[in-house]
């Protein structure tokens, strides 16, 4: 089946010309570095000066955000179902260091399950671990260091939380994807993930954890998963989004850079990770979760090669709100699985996601410059149109 990703998108066509030429802006912002990173060290202390977060919110938290309740995404959530796009509610805290943080997060994600559950087209829910327990912790436990009788307490309440979780969304016949995090907390993350999966994954996978492409150790570790394990996998397959923290970590702190050296590589080891992936779907369930045009058409390509039909259940494709809707709606267009990841809530909360968004398209210059063309093409037609 042709697939075609140059269209532009039924989204970009109904923004009206606000949104567009805010939208144009971000992406032509986000393109200096420099800027990235005063917003990066400045923002966070400076929401309390009126009108910053108002600007915020009109901005980058409308293009990327769902909203900062579940409600508030629930219009975006039908407006996406009207197109065959499923979508995948994602509470966006990352910075819990406190229970009383931790149990709010639980919650959130447990409404968020719930949500899912009243809705067709909402198949996932999802979880970052940092939102559930403290980096310290995972860091520790990732150092393969003894833990404290107070620490292990802490952990076992966090194993806790995130039991329930996937207990939620097993009970709502809703699949439950772990999101990936630094390499110096994501052994705890991977550790605590393989125990959910062989707890949840029964006859079908309801847990998936997630694989980042940029690790040099990434194609040893899927091929030890499906080597070992005694249950289903579920995974959910992405590049990497703390490239620039794991390089200056590993310069700073003197050992052998975790991430590979260049895009060519990574984007060689995501796709070599697709077809490792498709060769073994009688265990391995998958999302491809990218924005990347060259690896999407490999997929639809190996799924036509392994005769997997579109609507599979056991592939499916997955890009964030805000991002690569061209992707998004060509995919629900010829039928295939496609989600959408959409991030809500308090403002201050997913500011650590909005920044990660605007370094990793200052990072892409050749993809960005599509998306950011596609708008301005839009922009132009209206032009065009009026004259
Ligand atoms: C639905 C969804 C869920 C996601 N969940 C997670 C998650 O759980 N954990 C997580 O870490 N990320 C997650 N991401 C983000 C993801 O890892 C990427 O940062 C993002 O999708 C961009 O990568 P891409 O595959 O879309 O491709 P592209 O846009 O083609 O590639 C960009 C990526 O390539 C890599 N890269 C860029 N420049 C270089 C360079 N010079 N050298 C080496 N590598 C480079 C980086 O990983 C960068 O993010 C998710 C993305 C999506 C769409």
């Amino acid at each position: 089946m042709d697939i075609n990703f140059s269209q532009i998108p039924s989204s970009i066509a109904e923004k009206n010309n606000e949104d567009l030429i805010t939208s144009i802006l971000i992406f032509k912002a986000v393109r200096y570095r420099w800027l990235i990173r005063f917003g990066q060290i400045v923002l966070p202390y400076t929401l309390w000066i009126p009108g910053v977060k108002w600007a915020i919110r009109r901005t980058v938290f409308k293009h990327f955000c769902g909203g900062e309740t579940l409600e508030e995404t629930k219009k975006i959530v039908d407006h996406l179902a009207a197109h065959r796009v499923n979508a995948i509610s994602d509470y966006s805290a990352e910075q819990a260091d406190t229970k009383e943080k931790q149990e709010e997060t639980r919650k959130n994600i447990l409404e968020s399950i719930r949500f899912a559950g009243e809705q067709h087209n909402v198949p996932f829910a999802c979880v970052k671990i940092t939102g559930i327990c403290d980096r310290p912790l995972l860091e520790k436990i990732s150092r393969n260091e003894p833990l404290t009788d107070a620490e292990q307490q802490r952990y076992t309440e966090f194993r806790n939380r995130l039991d329930a979780l996937c207990a939620a969304a097993a009970a709502q016949d809703k699949k439950f994807f772990i999101d990936a995090e630094e390499t110096w907390i994501n052994p705890a993350i991977d550790a605590a993930a393989e125990a959910m999966m062989q707890r949840y994954n029964g006859e079908k996978q309801v847990v998936y954890t997630t694989i980042q492409f940029y690790r040099t150790d990434s194609l040893a570790y899927l091929q030890h998963l499906i080597d070992t394990a005694d249950y289903k996998i579920g995974l959910k397959l992405v590049r990497g989004a703390y490239h620039e923290q794991e390089n200056e970590r590993a310069a700073k702190m003197g050992y052998p850079s975790p991430v590979l050296p260049n895009k060519e590589a990574v984007d060689k080891t995501y796709n070599d990770g697709l077809r490792l992936c498709i060769r073994h779907l009688d265990k391995v369930s998958f999302c491809a979760a990218t924005h990347n045009t060259e690896s999407t058409e490999l997929l639809v390509q190996l799924m036509q090669e392994y005769n997997v039909a579109p609507d599979s259940r056991i592939v499916s494709f997955s890009q964030l709100y805000g991002m690569r809707d061209n992707i998004t709606y060509e995919l629900a267009g010829k039928g295939y699985n496609v989600s959408k990841y959409i991030p809500y809530g308090p403002l201050k909360e997913t500011l650590p996601y909005l920044i990660r968004r605007a370094q990793e398209n200052a990072g892409i210059s050749s993809q960005m410059s599509e998306e950011l063309q596609m708008l301005m093409n839009e922009k132009k037609r209206r032009k065009w149109r009026k004259t």
